[in-house]
């Protein structure tokens, strides 16, 4: 299982495109094994662990889809048009099960049962209405504005597939189909931790040298989803033998850690020489993306290890690119999100090539095929929080290409 990746110090060694090492992390991935049996009220997002089967038929009797009148369209001779009395009343909620008077009508609600005996439900707005006499003009056809019994889903049949998202037209359909529990993955234990001896939590002082640390933060809001579990263990120290037992304790007791900092080559880098020290399993060490290029992932301890790059732009975008479908993996979620929609540059670029590169953009207006038009925003630095934190959207610029214009098809992944 796995990819092992032999390399000495630093990172040598040529970089894996985005796609090959998001592959890379997803089958590094380990799905939790364990499930829990949870109340709809408290399941959405997790991924769906078993099969749920339909309690009941869905919808399950026969109902009206108007307001109207039931009838027997078969009682209708001859040509119209034709006058019935209205002999019952039918509402939501009906519980008596009365068969229809025959040749009669009987007054029916959205969602009421249609009484045996009655095909079709005129709709009101189709009939004249006298006392207790209807006519109509047109021949309904049989079944006219009927729901029938089971037609959305059958009794006893698979409502969903596993490893979907509990979303929540989803858990509707569950409820709707009679259940009220869900089994799903148990939540995904996230360590995550900063490194850095630079790095201060806002709110304190900030003495010359230092700078606020917003990879946390940011990182617990991205992973502010109801299938993960999160153990901060705040900001680490740039000293070896810290990182190295931090790391070890983190893998011994969650599934994932995620560290951000000390991925490059640099001395005051020691998340790589942590992981080697620690006989971890190196999958990905170096990504032709931009930013972000230090991106490690690994395997070490039973947990999956991720080594974000420590500039906020560069973690922010390893993490939405190839951190986040792998943790989709973990949680059990096996639906794959098309992210990317066409969009059409309204800037210039000239880039260097061979890394895919993300850009935040914006756009007030959209071309004649509605496609959104792509102004950017920032100068691409990888430390930059404010371009980012303005965008609508991030541009990809595939690796090789040189120049953007004006006019250029482009995708956009929407934030
Ligand atoms: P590193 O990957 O540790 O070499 O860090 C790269 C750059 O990101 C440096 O300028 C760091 O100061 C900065 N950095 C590292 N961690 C954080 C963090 N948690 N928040 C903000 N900036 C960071
Ligand atoms: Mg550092």
């Amino acid at each position: 299982m796995g990819h092992p990746v032999t390399c000495s110090a630093g990172k040598p060694g040529a970089p894996l495109s985005v796609d090959a090492a998001r592959l890379r992390a997803e089958a590094a991935a380990v799905t939790v094994a364990e499930t829990d049996v949870l109340p709809l009220d408290v399941a959405l997002d997790r991924g769906l662990a078993a099969v749920p089967t339909a309690l009941c038929a869905l919808p399950p009797f026969d109902n009206s889809a108007m307001d109207g009148y039931a009838l027997d369209s078969a009682t209708l001779r001859g040509k119209g048009p034709w006058s019935l009395t209205v002999a019952d009343r039918v509402a939501a909620g009906d519980t008596r099960g009365s068969p229809l008077v025959p040749g009669c009508a009987a007054r029916i609600f959205t969602g009421a049962p249609v009484p045996d005996g009655a095909d079709c439900v005129v709709m009101q707005e189709a009939v004249r209405r006298q006392d207790d006499r209807i006519t109509i003009d047109t021949r309904p056809a049989s079944g006219t504005n009927i729901r029938r019994r089971g037609e959305d889903v059958a009794e006893g049949a698979a409502c969903l597939a596993a490893g979907v998202a509990l979303t929540p037209s989803r858990l509707a359909l569950l409820a709707g189909c009679g259940l009220s529990e869900a089994v799903v993955r148990r939540r995904v234990r996230i360590a995550i931790l900063s490194t850095g001896d630079e790095l201060v939590e806002p709110g304190r002082m900030l003495s010359h040298g230092q700078i606020y640390n917003s990879n946390r933060v940011m990182l617990r809001a991205l992973l502010a989803a109801s299938w993960a579990e999160v153990t901060d263990l705040g900001i680490l120290p740039d000293d070896p033998a810290s990182i190295r037992s931090a790391i070890r304790d983190a893998a011994c007791a969650h599934d994932v850690v995620i560290s951000s900092g000390g991925v490059s080559a640099g001395e005051e880098d020691h998340i790589l020489d942590a992981l080697r020290a620690e006989n971890a399993a190196l999958d990905v060490l170096k990504v032709a993306i931009r930013p972000g290029k230090p991106l490690t992932v690994g395997r070490v301890a039973g947990a999956l290890f991720f080594g974000l790059p420590g500039n906020p732009y560069a973690a922010a975008i390893t993490f939405s690119q190839i951190v986040r479908p792998a943790l989709r993996r973990v949680a059990g979620l096996r639906e794959v999100p098309d992210t990317w929609i066409p969009a059409v540059a309204d800037f210039s670029y000239v880039r260097r090539t061979g890394r895919r590169e993300y850009v935040p953009v914006t756009w007030s207006a959209r071309d004649g095929l509605g496609r959104p038009l792509l102004e950017r925003l920032g100068q691409g630095a990888s430390a930059s929080l404010h371009p980012i934190a303005c965008a609508r959207g991030v541009a990809v610029l595939p690796p090789e290409l040189r120049e953007i214009l004006p006019g250029m098809s482009l995708s956009v992944e929407p934030l």
